[in-house]
């Protein structure tokens, strides 16, 4: 499955984007540059064509990268930008249809902005979650209505597991262990990925969220969007080759 990946010219073929690269590679990298701008202006929608936020003290500040504060941004902006850009082009190089990778496509930016959201702002965007839920709805209905059925079960699913750990970790904890925004978003991923391949989402996102905890020395805040993301891309992908491996195992 691996070495399909680089089958060139079966991807050239399937999309017909023979003398087009430079155009399709063109589009992928404006995509790429929209969760920036999406995630660092979530509550100021206004401000979404005015620039960039700073990761330190949040101004706004009109694509200039270094802030007032002196803190300059621009590794971080560049880095979500590239892992952003790498998995589209993953996407469209790994699907084989172009229904799949309207889907993936979306579910990147949409992952990429909540995370840059998360880790500058400290929250999932309802307004963001709320869009996306509405088209991935009407895309599953009006392209992928057979999955419709699985898309509902992963949502309800999702919604109901998360409550459920947000409820009882209230009472133990006797504080919020679970934001409002979190379960809105893992919702929506339901929907996206199915009842199985939530379920492998959530187990990759814990596990690789709890191995970087374990690393990182500071208690402070710890965005966990981007670990949500990292389990959602793996289980879109492989999910069910690691499904198929574990049910091989038992
Ligand atoms: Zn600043």
């Amino acid at each position: 499955m691996l070495i399909n990946l680089f089958n060139f010219n079966k991807f050239i073929q399937l999309y017909a984007i023979e003398g087009k690269e430079i155009f399709i590679v063109g589009g992928i990298l404006i995509l790429s540059a929209i969760p920036l701008f999406l995630g660092s202006n979530s509550d100021k929608k206004k401000a979404i064509f005015k620039g960039l936020r700073c990761i330190n003290c949040g101004k706004n500040k009109n694509f200039k990268f270094t802030c007032e504060c002196g803190k300059n941004s621009k590794l971080f902006y560049l880095t979500v930008f590239f892992i952003t850009f790498a998995s589209l082009i993953f996407s469209l190089i790994k699907l084989n249809n172009l229904t799949d990778f309207l889907i993936a496509s979306l579910m990147i930016i949409l992952l990429s902005s909540v995370s840059v959201s998360d880790i500058i702002e400290r929250t999932v965007p309802d307004i963001l979650v709320l869009i996306f839920g509405i088209v991935f709805l009407l895309m599953r209905i009006l392209l992928t209505p057979e999955r419709l059925l699985d898309s509902f079960l992963g949502m309800t699913g999702s919604f109901l597991f998360f409550l459920t750990i947000a409820y009882v970790g209230e009472k133990i904890y006797k504080r919020e262990v679970l934001g409002g925004g979190d379960i809105k978003l893992y919702g929506v991923i339901g929907l996206i990925l199915g009842l199985n391949l939530t379920f492998i989402s959530i187990f990759i996102a814990s596990l690789s969220g709890y191995i970087y905890s374990f690393f990182i020395k500071e208690r402070d805040y710890i965005a966990f969007v981007p670990f949500i993301s990292f389990g959602v891309l793996i289980s879109y992908f492989y999910g069910k080759t690691i499904l198929e491996g574990y049910l091989n195992l038992i």
